[in-house]
């Protein structure tokens, strides 16, 4: 989409500071990191969100967390991480192209906030 912030990532427009990239997935760090491990992972062809997801979306949904376990694996944080989606601007969706956050290397509080 052409004036998506993290399509303009994508594209190379915006600076970002990568972390990981497969044919379906990329991942960077998060530029207001909310844990000593931050990283976003989003699909490489634009999904608005989780609410917009369809079923051909499914298996990009999927790849997005598995690519997350795979950076907690590498990062050595698999005593306890967090995925989140925050889905719809009251839990706080300021980036409408879908992504996953990748939290952990500290503990993590439930519920959250
Ligand atoms: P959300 O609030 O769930 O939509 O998450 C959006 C996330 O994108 C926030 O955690 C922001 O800190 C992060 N963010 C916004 N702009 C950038 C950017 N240019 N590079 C990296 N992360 C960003
Ligand atoms: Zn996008």
């Amino acid at each position: 989409m052409i004036d998506c912030l993290f399509c303009r990532i994508l594209r190379n427009e915006i600076p970002a500071k990568k972390i990981y990239e497969d044919e379906h997935t990329f991942a960077f760090e998060d530029i207001n990191p909310q844990a000593p491990t931050h990283v976003l992972i989003i699909p490489k062809r634009h999904v608005r969100g989780l609410k917009e997801a369809t079923p051909e979306d499914a298996e990009l949904i999927g790849r997005c967390h598995l690519a997350a376990a795979h950076i907690a694996r590498q990062r050595g944080i698999e005593d306890g991480y967090r995925t989140v989606l925050n889905v719809g601007p009251q839990a706080g969706q300021s980036v409408f192209h879908l992504h996953v956050h990748l939290l952990g290397g500290r503990s993590l509080h439930w519920p959250p906030g």
